[in-house]
């Protein structure tokens, strides 16, 4: 399996970047996490139009899914003109409503609703999911492979659960919003949190994303480093492909 970063700024992004959008591969088949403001536009580095089928969002606010508003216009026009269209398959929390009932478009985009109960099977992938401590309904998204397992946090508050569902994962991409004098503040993370959410669930690898523009990252990495001795510590860097391990 192989991440590719896309985007890792929130809530908006600064000159050059993109808001969180996460292409995880395998045999070749692509799984976008995510597509916020510039996603559609990065992700063509990578993979072309046509090759995407499956889209997973961890929740509705818009750093997280305004792309989705391109990514219709791409698949309809770009890639399907003319002909009968297969839709792209997105997975999403379904509140607000209004949201949710927007992702659906034309024949081009099929929407569904999906909650922590449900178990996709997507190609090579297995895709599970854990409602997460966040002001919208959000989930932490866990995407296995026969080889190995990847957990994207979405955004999330520290949660002994979220650290049950990232155990022994060979790479946990963890939110990182917070600086540490604003720990407790709802819905998001502080990198000492990520640092010991990853310690405790024993990941093998841990990347920092969904940074403040303004972020000092490498700050960030050495704070979360203090707090985590067992797995290597990272910032995802945009347009990085990461094989995992
Ligand atoms: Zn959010």
């Amino acid at each position: 399996m192989q991440l590719t970063i896309l985007g890792r700024y929130s809530p908006f992004p600064p000159p050059g970047g993109a808001c969180p959008g996460y292409l995880v591969r395998s045999e070749g088949i692509p799984l976008l996490l995510d597509c916020g403001s510039g996603v559609v536009s990065r992700m063509q580095n990578f993979i072309s139009m046509d090759q995407l089928r499956w889209v997973v969002l961890s929740h509705l606010h818009g750093d997280h899914s305004s792309d989705m508003a391109i990514l219709r216009y791409a698949v309809d026009l770009d890639v399907r003109h003319g002909e009968d269209p297969t839709p792209v398959e997105v997975f999403s929390p379904d509140e607000p409503e209004e949201e949710f009932s927007r992702l659906s478009y034309k024949k081009a985009i099929a929407a569904h609703r999906v909650t922590e109960e449900d178990r996709l099977e997507l190609g090579p992938f297995t895709v599970e999911f854990a409602e997460t401590d966040h002001p919208l309904l959000c989930h932490a998204v866990r995407v296995r492979t026969s080889e190995h397992t990847l957990v994207y946090t979405g955004d999330t508050a520290y949660s002994c659960d979220l650290v049950d569902f990232a155990r022994q994962a060979d790479v946990l991409l963890a939110e990182c919003s917070l600086p540490e004098e604003h720990a407790g503040y709802r819905g998001h993370m502080t990198a000492s949190e990520c640092g010991r959410m990853a310690e405790e669930a024993g990941v093998r690898r841990l990347l920092l994303t969904h940074f403040w523009p303004r972020a000092d990252v490498e700050d960030l990495v050495q704070t979360a480093r203090e707090n985590c001795t067992g797995s290597s510590v990272h910032a995802a860097e945009e347009g990085r492909s990461y094989r995992l391990r």
